[in-house]
């Protein structure tokens, strides 16, 4: 029986987990849940679960959570704060981690699981986006497994040779025969949107996304195919990729999840339905095959696969991420806190769509080139850079 803690538990990723984890009773127990404040939904999964502890970031919401378990008789144990979400991460007795909380709120409790050595699966790419060189070093210092979860990167690690996974971040992909990691995204809902309409763009259109359900800060990460720029600097660091090895490909139908070519002109390629359950049930069983419950392909019902390069004029954020990605840690950790900013200004109804783009290029030109070498400068220049998002936004 694998003991599982499960970060994010209420989120888009934690409820597709929960539903792997609920077609094998046998394999997997959830130890720890955590949310941040969703009390209603995090009830019944406590209930229908029964984890030890259920962790809730938001102190009052813990307080309503354990006065309606305790209504029920239930033994769960609800526990509040940050420090709380890094001890489920550590308990000695969990087993496996999933990663699936948004945004740099992850960062530590995900950081907490790798130093204790888990099995990880990564399903917050920011943390790693923030953190890069630490957490692959945290990882092999601490003989954590990591599995990537996000579908591109489960599609990569799935196409790679198996010395590869077993040292994530750290072997060479030319050594390998590896020529390219072909990153691919659908391109969102505003692909064919006129350019000098995309200025008036709502929030309802923007997470509207054509073939993904997912929660709202992705979806408008997708719109914008920041996604795919968070996805690039992601696979840098997990494959240990550089630059003129990491190619990105819009395919708007979502039914190659990413590719890998080798040296002899052949590319592996993962298919499937746009489900995050096969990632999640392919690292929760990983080296092992689980049911997922998500459907087989139908060839004959997919019509066209189609692919086009990306139009850096429609995405300005995916050219701004690669170009933090090629200048360093300080630029990728600037850029993804003003884009988290960013876009919960704009879903707010605070910023306008091309506001996006704007307020992360001018964060990332004043605070780009900050130099960070410890977690606590990480977390300093986060901080910065969210203040520095604000301001920006303020005065728009
Ligand atoms: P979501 O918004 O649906 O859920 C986020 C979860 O994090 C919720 O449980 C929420 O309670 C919790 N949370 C939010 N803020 C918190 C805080 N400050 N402290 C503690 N907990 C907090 O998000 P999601 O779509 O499930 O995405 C989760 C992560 O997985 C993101 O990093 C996203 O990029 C990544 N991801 C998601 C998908 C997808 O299909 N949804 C695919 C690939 C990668
Ligand atoms: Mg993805």
């Amino acid at each position: 029986m694998e003991r599982l803690t499960i970060l994010g538990a209420t989120g888009s990723i934690g409820q597709s987990t929960l539903g792997v984890v609920r077609r094998h009773p046998a394999r997997f127990s959830v130890f720890a849940l955590t949310a941040s404040r969703q009390v209603d939904r995090m009830l019944a999964d406590c209930l229908e679960f029964g984890p030890r502890y259920a962790v809730m970031a938001d102190e009052q919401a813990a307080c309503e959570l354990r006065r309606r378990l305790a209504e029920l008789g239930s033994s769960t144990q609800v526990l509040s704060g940050p420090a709380a979400l890094c001890e489920v991460a550590a308990e000695p007795e969990v087993g496996c981690v999933m990663a699936a909380i948004v945004g740099a709120a992850g960062l530590l409790p995900t950081l907490a699981a790798v130093r204790a050595g888990k099995r990880v699966l990564l399903a917050n790419k920011e943390a790693l986006v923030m953190s890069g060189e630490l957490f692959i070093e945290a990882v092999h210092r601490h003989g954590a497994r990591l599995l990537p979860v996000d579908s591109e990167h489960n599609a990569i690690f799935q196409c790679l040779p198996a010395e590869l996974q077993q040292t994530p971040g750290r072997g060479s992909l030319r050594e390998a025969g590896i020529g390219k990691i072909l990153l691919t995204g659908s391109g969102g809902p505003f692909r064919y949107t006129p350019l000098a309409e995309l200025a008036a763009v709502t929030p309802a259109q923007a997470v509207a996304h054509p073939n993904w359900s997912m929660g709202p800060k992705i979806s408008v990460d997708s719109a914008t195919m920041m996604n795919k720029g968070l996805e690039y600097i992601e696979a840098r660091w997990l494959f240990n990729a550089p630059p003129e090895q990491l190619e990105v490909l819009v395919h708007p139908q979502s039914v190659i999840h990413s590719m890998v070519q080798y040296s002899d002109g052949s590319v592996l390629a993962q298919l499937g339905q746009p489900d995050m359950m096969t990632p999640i049930a392919h690292a929760l069983g990983w080296p092992e095959r689980i049911s997922s419950g998500v459907a087989p392909l139908d060839f004959c019902r997919l019509g066209e696969l189609t692919f086009m390069a990306p139009d850096m004029a429609r995405y300005p954020c995916l050219r701004l991420a690669i170009e933090a990605c090629a200048a360093g840690q300080g630029a990728t950790t600037a850029l993804n806190a003003a884009n988290e900013e960013a876009v919960a200004a704009f879903l707010a109804g605070g910023l306008d769509y091309m506001g996006i783009a704007a307020v992360n290029e001018t964060v990332v030109q004043n605070l780009g080139l900050t130099r960070v070498g410890s977690l606590d400068d990480i977390l300093a220049l986060d901080d910065q850079a969210r203040r520095s998002a604000t301001e920006i936004i303020r005065r728009r």
